[in-house]
């Protein structure tokens, strides 16, 4: 089998796929500033066929887990069938999804029954104005059931992602980890990456290090203990409180980043291959999947290997962000799956 390894060394197995760059929310950190959205043209999204035929490429060469994310991957038309074909694709042990959580309460049986094995749930406040403020959205309620649902119907380990915003959020982090004390949670304290100058402008101060929220931590907690996260559990350091059935962990994309460490890549929702979440170089896998004739199955999967290829081997180093340049990227993450 041709592996996927890049320059550097980095056996890349997990891909990244953005369904959708729409959403129900309007996450301050994550839409437009002036919230004026550019929708991608609904031809020029990505089509299910087309996401299958990738993953079995990539699955030939390596790649073992897929994440579903967008956008909001559960607004789109179709995604428990689509999960369905996909869970049957030779190669792949673990097909994941990030989530704002609003129709997991209905959805969570479904998609486990098709095959999905685990969820990240993103939550960024446990008080019902607040998280209004940050998503633009009434609906923690429905969030919080949409978590039980989840654990109920086993797909663990559920994770919960908190984008920590200074001033916004950072005193509800002990409220959060009391909730890893009855539930088995891997709650996940998410620094804040400011991906365009407007982001940059308009939530300016927002950013506090995992750092500072640690030390905080162990001045009130001083029984928390370091742990080894199991299988699937990513890029985050854990610890747990004495007794706790969950975790809870922090992803240090800034402040101390993980590049060497990287196994994954990405694949937008208008079908371009995104080496690194943090450097705009993309390549236009599916432009080059429409010039093939669909009958020619043999032709495209080589044209899927060949582009994987070139992508992984055009990985950086490391990303620059955070490293006091300016505009080192121009995205909103809803484009493209964080
Ligand atoms: N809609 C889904 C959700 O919210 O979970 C999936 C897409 S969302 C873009 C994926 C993750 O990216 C979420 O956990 C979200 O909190 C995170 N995210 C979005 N914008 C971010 C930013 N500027 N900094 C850090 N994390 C961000
Ligand atoms: Fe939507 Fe997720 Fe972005 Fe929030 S973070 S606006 S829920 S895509």
């Amino acid at each position: 089998m041709e592996k996927l390894i890049d320059s550097y060394g980095r056996q890349i197995r997990y891909l990244r796929v953005s369904l959708t760059d729409r959403c129900n929310f309007r996450c301050i950190y994550c839409s437009p500033a002036d919230k004026v959205f550019h929708f991608i043209e609904h031809e020029e999204i990505l089509r299910f066929e087309e996401i299958l035929e990738i993953a079995q490429a990539a699955a030939e060469m390596g790649i073992t887990k897929i994440r579903l994310t967008g956008g909001e991957p559960l607004v789109r038309k179709g995604v428990i069938d689509f999960i369905s074909q996909l869970s049957q694709v030779n190669g792949l042990e673990d097909i994941s999804m990030t989530t704002n959580g609003y129709y997991l309460s209905e959805m969570a049986h479904s998609l486990r029954s098709a095959g999905l094995n685990r969820v990240n749930i993103s939550l960024d406040s446990l008080d019902r104005r607040k998280f209004k403020r940050i998503t633009g959205f009434d609906g923690l309620l429905k969030v919080l059931r949409g978590i039980e649902t989840a654990l109920q119907e086993g797909l663990i380990p559920v994770k919960i992602n908190v984008v920590l915003l200074k001033g916004i959020n950072d005193d509800e982090v002990e409220n959060f980890i009391k909730l890893t004390i009855d539930k088995p949670l891997a709650v996940r304290f998410i620094e804040f990456m400011s991906t365009n100058r407007q982001l940059q402008e308009t939530n300016e101060g927002r950013f506090i290090s995992a750092k500072v929220i640690l030390e905080r931590i162990m001045d009130k907690y001083p029984d928390a203990h370091s742990v080894t996260a199991e299988k699937g559990c990513g890029p985050a350091s854990y610890y747990q409180l004495p007794g706790g059935q969950g975790m809870f962990g922090f992803i240090t994309a800034i402040s101390q980043h993980f590049c060497s460490r990287c196994n994954r890549i990405r694949l937008t929702a208008e079908g371009n291959l995104r080496p690194c979440l943090l450097n705009d170089r993309e390549l236009e896998l599916k432009k080059r999947l429409r010039e093939i004739p669909q009958s020619q199955t043999e032709l495209r999967k080589d044209a899927i290997k060949s582009l994987l290829k070139e992508a992984v081997l055009s990985k950086p180093i490391s990303h620059r962000l955070g490293s006091g340049e300016k505009d080192v990227t121009n995205f909103d993450m809803s484009q493209i799956g964080g």
